[in-house]
């Protein structure tokens, strides 16, 4: 199939068609744009679960808050268009944001308890602006599959909620975290970082891996192991939102260690929040 490149719903609908009429199995990858290995993974992952790969570029606004980083976050749609080819996406569905938000527009998919946790708690009506927007993209391209990375761990959980309430019909596939050499998980704000923080940021993976050890090895307690987590962290110069350990089914708190578990955190280095997560198996 030809490369489609396109802001307009109803060309991204043909181009879609035409892949259907085929007898195509479709999977979509949403993404924000400023690509990097990480999304180029999810692409990859994409490729082995069907046969025509789709991808949105879309910078949600509502996924935002006032005080966030929407103005300034970074945008490459060229580079992405040139990245996304060579991995193999066949279409691409870059709408504006009047197109996904028109005037008028106004109803809101609620994510439920599980959004008002973790970074939740941090950022308000975050998750409900994700849920909102992933159920429209999925709703546009009705996909048979569509890939998430794990590195937006509570994201991908609120997402299965989402379309198993919503009986949006479609299998959603987690891909796990790319990392830098040094351990940093791959982000597009990654670029927010100076040189400095850019060579501490890697010690928040060393730390979690690290903590991953000793609660796992039980020697200590869960609480204990997170204490000193995040006071070595803080040390070196984050300041931590949270670090947990969680049930990686369904999110809940966890204080004894009983596996599968997720030990989450987000952490801020300078004007830059960095979020990761292990599985603790
Ligand atoms: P974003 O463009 O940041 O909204 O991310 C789009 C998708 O790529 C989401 O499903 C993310 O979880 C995923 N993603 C971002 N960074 C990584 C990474 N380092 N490894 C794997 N997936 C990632």
């Amino acid at each position: 199939m030809q490369l489609t490149v396109t802001k307009d719903m109803e060309a991204f609908h043909r181009a879609l068609l035409t892949s259907a009429k085929e007898g195509r199995r479709l999977a979509l990858v949403p993404t924000m744009g400023a690509l990097h290995a990480g999304h180029l993974s999810l692409v990859e992952h994409a490729r082995t679960l069907a046969d025509t790969v789709a991808m949105t570029i879309f910078v949600n606004p509502k996924q935002f808050g006032p005080n966030e980083d929407f103005a300034k976050y970074p945008r490459a749609l060229e580079n992405d268009i040139k990245m996304a080819e060579k991995a193999g996406v066949e279409i691409i569905y870059a709408p504006d944001a009047e197109d996904i938000y028109p005037e008028g527009y106004s109803t809101s998919v609620s994510a439920g308890p599980l959004s008002t946790q973790l970074c939740g708690k941090f950022r308000p009506g975050h998750f409900d602006g994700v849920a909102t927007v992933v159920s429209k993209l999925l709703l546009r391209a009705m996909p048979h599959v569509a890939v998430f990375g794990e590195k937006d761990y509570q994201q991908l959980c609120i997402i299965r909620r989402v379309v198993e309430d919503l009986d949006i019909a479609v299998d959603i596939v987690g891909a796990p975290i790319i990392r830098e050499a040094d351990g940093l998980a791959m982000s597009s704000r990654n670029t927010y970082l100076s040189a400095g923080e850019r060579g501490v940021a890697p010690r928040l993976y060393d730390t979690l891996v690290n903590t991953g050890r000793e609660i796992i090895m039980g020697n200590v307690t869960t609480k204990a192991a997170i204490a000193d987590a995040i006071k070595l962290l803080t040390a070196l110069g984050f300041k931590v939102d949270y670090l947990e350990l969680r049930d990686s089914d369904t999110l809940e708190p966890m204080d004894g260690f009983e596996p599968p578990a997720r030990l989450l955190a987000a952490v801020w280095l300078g004007k830059t929040r960095l979020i990761d997560n292990i599985p603790l198996e």
